[in-house]
């Protein structure tokens, strides 16, 4: 292919993207060298998604343990390791970490474990002093968790450090009230840690549905998570105890073992040589693509969360995947199509949502037809635990069209991602309501919502 480059594609940062896009470019026969300066994997694997949804698991059981008094278990001397609940965890990242490696050595794609500059044109230059050339620039090297500028801003952690923790906090501060913010909160006060969110304006997950976010709100505030609004801070001082005195504008200080900011992640652009090459980049620093991933530089492409499209492992995956086939393979080039992209935020309990929301359906549509369905899941009912879940369905209010769907309540990510098919393929409510349920189960309430 660039038989007078050494190499075909030289792939810099191995997350989620990069190692699809690595893998598949070398299925496809192209000869392929990355470079990763930490861990293979990147933030999803080491230091996001995956060890985040075992916190997630394993903080469920102080909820599960309890009610499962009512189903007549007797539980005694229950106790929480956390060392060990974090060992285990670190242990499966390891594994995973090992597998990803693995994969990319068995499709011949030469790694480089440094850090990797563009230091001219199809030129990559490693810290090892290494120089190689290429005929296709990837870059993946992701995003990076933003800590707003305030006086002792050193002294807050983030999710990357939260997973090496010495001991559960016994009253964390959490900045930010989007996905990091809400997901780590459910996990420390399931864990017995004091919680308090700090979020700079009135609301949380501003992007979820305003039913379910409310939702979230009430029962994080009954499960003892507090909420702080409209809150800035100004300072935070290392305390002689080793506490945090935490100085807000406009209310009293307060005092938590721990602070974590959860506001937002910044894409890696920092010391990659874009302009030594002139690769442009957006306000918010994101290397900006067209929609086949290409930079304004003819054979330099950027996936994943250093372009900021959508900051998710499976649309990193995507565009990795997209890159790989439409460069390198023998089908037609093509794009990934950003639309109608499922979530979920793993709180307790979890938010999921795919499309529109009621908001923007009605911006968007005019007229929207709503569908709800308010109820107690039987497992909470014998439980006794007062938490009620929630779903909505938004449709056209001319066609039936499904707009969008959300839901908050146990298994909320994985009864989702099945709608989600549904909605992506533009099905009616008419075809969910010709749908047998299957009973008794909490996904059911999608077919019999009237
Ligand atoms: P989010 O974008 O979800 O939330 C950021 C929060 O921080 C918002 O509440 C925002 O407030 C606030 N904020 C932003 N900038 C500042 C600032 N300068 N000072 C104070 N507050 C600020 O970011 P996260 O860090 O929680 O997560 C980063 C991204 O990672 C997510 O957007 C998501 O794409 C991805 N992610 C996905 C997960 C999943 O799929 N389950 C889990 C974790 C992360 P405001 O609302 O006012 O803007």
């Amino acid at each position: 292919m660039g038989e007078h480059y050494d190499y075909d594609l030289f792939t810099i940062g191995l997350g989620s993207g990069g190692t699809r896009a690595s893998r598949v470019a070398a299925a496809h026969g192209a000869r392929v060298a990355a470079a990763e300066e930490y861990r293979v994997g990147g933030t999803c694997v080491i230091r996001g998604c995956v060890p985040k949804k075992m916190l997630v698991y394993g903080a469920q059981f102080a909820e599960d343990l309890e009610d499962a008094t009512h189903f007549g278990w007797t539980v005694e001397g229950k106790s929480f390791d956390w060392v060990k609940l974090r060992d285990h965890v670190m242990r499966d990242v390891g594994r995973i970490e090992g597998i990803y490696t693995e994969t990319l050595e068995k499709h011949d794609v030469t790694l480089f474990h440094e850090r990797a500059e563009i230091t001219g044109d199809h030129q990559i230059t490693l810290a090892s002093g290494k120089v190689v050339t290429a005929k296709y620039i990837l870059l993946a090297t992701g995003a990076r968790p933003h800590v707003p500028d305030f006086k002792g801003h050193e002294h807050v952690i983030t999710s990357n450090e939260a997973f090496h923790l010495d001991k559960v906090p016994e009253c964390i501060l959490i900045l930010g009230g989007g996905y990091i913010a809400n997901e780590f909160a459910g996990i420390f006060n399931e864990f017995g840690a004091q919680v308090v969110i700090a979020q700079r304006s009135d609301t949380i997950l501003r992007h979820y549905d305003f039913a379910m976010r409310d939702r979230l709100m009430q029962l994080s505030l009954s499960k003892g998570i507090e909420f702080l609004f409209n809150t800035q801070i100004e300072e935070v001082v290392k305390q002689e105890d080793g506490m945090f005195e935490v100085r807000f504008k406009d209310k009293e200080p307060r005092h938590f073992d721990c602070v974590m900011a959860a506001t937002g992640r910044v894409p890696n652009i920092e010391g990659l040589g874009l302009d030594t090459v002139g690769v442009k980049t957006g306000e918010r620093g994101q290397i900006k693509v067209d929609e086949f991933s290409k930079t304004n530089v003819d054979y330099i492409y950027a996936v994943g969360d250093v372009t900021d499209r959508v900051q998710l492992t499976p649309v990193a995956i995507r565009e990795g995947q997209a890159f790989a086939d439409s460069v390198f393979g023998d089908k037609e080039p093509y794009a990934v199509d950003h639309t109608c992209i499922p979530s979920a935020v793993f709180s307790h309990p979890p938010i999921a949502a795919v499309g529109l929301n009621e908001r923007e359906a009605k911006d968007k549509y005019g007229q929207v037809a709503v569908y709800t369905s308010d109820f107690r899941p039987m497992k909470n009912v014998v439980a006794d635990r007062n938490e009620r879940s929630l779903i909505k369905m938004i449709c056209d209010g001319a066609s039936g069209k499904i707009l969008g769907i959300a839901m908050i309540g146990p298994d909320a990510p994985e009864i989702m991602q099945a709608a989600a098919v549904a909605v992506k393929a533009g099905m009616n409510k008419a075809d969910f309501d010709a749908t047998t349920a299957i009973h008794p189960t909490v996904a059911e309430e999608l077919v019999l919502l009237r």
